[in-house]
């Protein structure tokens, strides 16, 4: 859309150096003791200090404190940040929206530091100014060309002392293309399109290959004989790592079940229904359900493995009503 060569474009990005994106954000709260209780449960954080007034005020702090990380908690904004029309005009929307004209339409946060200078309390007020610290050269990155942003924080207190700051540094990226999946054929008929492949590695090729010669093998740990799946290094029971594989039955019941109607990828057939298999040796595996109506699936329902050609060159494990 944009006409910018970029040359120009970057003597735009310039001006957005050094620049304050917008006046001071307030934090909706006071530092308070709900929010510093939800936070804590939620992190797994125990310390009394943030939750026990009576343990609090016989430490150091003298009562009760917010947990420094917390710092940002207390000033993020909502779903608006997402929704530059929604969002009132800041110079970090705008430098934004610039460089998606400019075809760098997507981003990645790739780096944050945080520093505390005080411990915050319940009643403190706290807000926060970010300005927009440098902007890289065109750099190229295993995502796609584009520019690192770098901002600064600095958050403070209802008298404007700083209680700490955050420096953020995201990549506004133009995307690789996303390669063809395969080059049309000579005649100009786009080929059927596959379904997608597995990421095979060190710890799976093993029951891939069995996949391949129409084989269901379930890995078992050779110390405790636990059975485990999807395959992997470790014995999540006895933290064993020598293992053997059984050939199940192939008979199971559905644990549970979802129908896929929407978004369709290429490959696949649509109601596809996703199902969770219990094995009758006891392990669950995600596999498709075929022979069967989606509206006809139920829990519990008796199932039998079947394997299928999905196309000229993959076969998978799938199960099917038992007969
Ligand atoms: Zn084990």
């Amino acid at each position: 859309m944009s006409a910018l060569s970029k040359q120009e474009l970057e003597a735009e990005l310039k001006k957005y150096v050094g620049v304050e994106t917008g006046p001071p954000q307030l934090a909706p709260e006071p530092v308070n003791e709900s929010m510093i209780r939800h936070w804590c449960e939620a992190m797994g954080d125990e310390s009394p200090v943030y939750t026990d007034a009576e343990a609090a005020a016989r430490s150091v702090h003298r009562g009760i404190v917010a947990p420094p990380t917390m710092m940002q908690a207390w000033v993020l904004r909502g779903i608006e940040m997402a929704d530059p029309a929604r969002m009132a005009r800041n110079k970090q929307t705008e430098l934004h929206a610039l460089l998606s004209e400019c075809g760098y339409t997507s981003v990645v946060a790739t780096n944050c530091e945080q520093g505390y200078t005080r411990y915050l309390r319940p009643g403190d007020r706290v807000s926060t100014t970010t300005t927009i610290e440098s902007i890289s050269e065109e750099k190229a990155t295993a995502l796609g060309i584009g520019y690192f942003i770098n901002t600064r924080d600095v958050f403070r207190d209802q008298r404007g002392e700083e209680v700490g700051w955050m420096t953020f540094r995201v990549l506004k990226f133009r995307p690789h293309q996303q390669p063809a999946q395969a080059a049309p054929a000579a005649g100009g008929a786009a080929p059927t399109p596959r379904r997608m492949r597995p990421i095979i590695g060190h710890d799976n090729g093993w029951w891939w290959e069995a996949v391949a010669r129409g084989e269901l093998l379930i890995q078992k740990c050779e110390a405790c004989g636990t059975l485990r799946h999807p395959p992997r290094a470790m014995c999540g029971d006895c933290q064993s790592i020598e293992w053997t594989s059984i050939r199940p039955k192939g008979t199971g019941t559905v644990f549970s079940h979802t129908v896929l109607h929407h978004p369709k990828f290429p490959g696949y057939e649509y109601p596809l229904v996703c199902a969770v298999i219990e094995l009758d040796e006891g392990t669950r595996l995600v596999s498709n359900l075929v022979g069967c109506a989606p509206a006809d699936v139920r829990i519990g329902m008796p199932v039998e493995l079947v394997f299928e050609n999905v196309d000229d060159e993959m076969k998978l494990p799938f199960f099917r009503p038992r007969r």
